[in-house]
């Protein structure tokens, strides 16, 4: 289907069914789209557009999951809305807590589909990695989520959910009495959010707009696009709608710079190639040095990694005249990988010449290796677990808030 702007649609198994018990989940619906449902359950439209404005509030601002504790409605409205509507969150199947205070989280949807989702506290941000997809279509060969089936999008509420599921479990949501002045202020521990989970953010366009836009809702969780970030394979015909719709910061998966390389460890390359990745970042819209594209680079030995590789990166970047900076990243191995690490000297070579060229290439330290931090490493691990197991961890633990 041909979409102004260019579209780029990919097999997807299906949408998520309804919620059971058949209540309409509202995390995630537009301001809008919010209103709509509630006319359509049957209250008026003045009235609807009251409540949509008071429970926006309630539940992207103080984080309430219960209509009983929204205040401002009155009691016999506060259990028709329990009745047809719901606030979810993803269940948490397990909740991994590093020595180094990394998180990880393995959530399901309410279909029983597992992602995941890290958290990584440093001493000035904290950043929360969250997933667009159950699994990915592209079959990025150093990639675990890539060798996992696509089972579906995840939609705009379970995106947005697990910022909530977040906030919720580091207790970030202001407490009641709390001045709002005070909330808005920093001083959170998650400051920042990394479309860098599982998936491909740009095969699932819609609902990750849809959830970004929430989540950067002045009147909700507020969060700036400067401390959003989309990572993306190269998904060529979808980055000047993200650039135009979404407008967070971009980072690009690049992680080699020869056609034969690229072919190999990131597919996708064979239907957008180098050349034309490049050219769409140069006319990403905002990208300035103070809002620099992030190119990712992970660092396997003998593949990608040799001083030719770097210089060859640094051609590119300045032939494109981008403002960029490389992000080095160890590869993280997991079981059955074709590919090994560079060795740690190799990488501050390959750093030392990028930088030296006036680029900044910072080498990112692996983080929460203790709780298997790494993409779709703990889904992997669960998954060797029975179902029942599973099942039962599931309904142990202890609910959010
Ligand atoms: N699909 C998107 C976003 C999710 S992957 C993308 O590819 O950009 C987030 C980042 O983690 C990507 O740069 C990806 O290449 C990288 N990555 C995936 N598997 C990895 C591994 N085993 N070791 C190190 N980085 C990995
Ligand atoms: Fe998908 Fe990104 Fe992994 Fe490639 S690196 S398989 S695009 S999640």
């Amino acid at each position: 289907m041909a979409r102004p702007g260019g579209s780029d649609t990919v097999p997807v198994a299906r949408e998520a069914p309804a919620r059971a018990g058949g209540r309409i989940d509202i995390v995630g619906l537009s301001r809008a789209a919010m209103r709509a449902a509630f006319e359509q359950a049957g209250l008026p439209e003045r009235q609807a557009s009251l409540r949509a404005k008071q429970i926006w509030h309630q539940i992207y601002h103080r984080g309430i999951t219960d209509f009983a504790a929204m205040s401002d409605i009155a009691k016999s409205q506060q259990s028709w809305f329990a009745e047809r509507f719901a606030i979810g969150r993803p269940d948490v199947v397990e909740h991994l807590v590093s020595t180094d205070g990394t998180r990880k989280w393995l959530l399901r949807t309410p279909d029983g589909q597992d992602f995941e989702m890290v958290f990584i506290p440093d001493s000035d941000r904290g950043t929360l990695c969250i997933s667009s997809q159950v699994g990915c279509t592209l079959n990025c060969t150093f990639c675990h989520t890539g060798t996992m089936r696509l089972v579906r999008n995840l939609t705009a509420g379970e995106i947005v959910g697990q910022v909530m599921l977040a906030r919720d479990t580091l207790a970030e949501w202001p407490r009641p009495g709390e001045s709002t002045v005070r909330y808005a202020a920093d001083g959170r521990m998650l400051t920042n959010i990394v479309l860098m989970g599982m998936g491909e953010p740009l095969y699932n366009f819609d609902n990750v707009r849809d959830a970004m836009n929430i989540v950067m809702d002045g009147e909700g969780l507020a969060l700036s696009r400067r401390r959003i970030t989309l990572s993306t394979s190269g998904v060529v015909p979808m980055m000047a709608r993200a650039g135009a719709e979404i407008g967070v910061n971009l980072a690009v998966s690049l992680h080699a710079v020869t056609k034969q390389v690229r072919d190999e460890i990131v597919p996708l390359n064979r239907k957008y190639g180098i050349e034309q990745l490049l050219e769409a970042c140069a006319a990403y819209p905002g990208a300035n040095n103070a809002r620099r594209i992030t190119f990712e680079y992970v660092m396997l030995k003998d593949i990608n990694d040799s001083d030719e590789d770097a210089r060859e990166l640094v051609r590119l970047i300045k032939r494109y005249k981008l403002p960029a900076k490389v992000n080095l990243i160890p590869f993280n191995p997991w079981p059955g990988a074709a590919y090994e690490c560079s060795k740690p000297e190799r990488i501050r070579n390959f750093s030392n010449i990028v930088f030296e060229a006036g680029i900044s290439a910072p080498i990112r330290t692996p983080r929460g290796r203790d709780i298997m931090a790494a993409c779709g490493q703990l889904k992997s691990a669960s998954e060797k677990k029975s179902r029942a197991e599973l099942d039962r961890e599931a309904a142990a633990q202890p609910a959010a808030g």
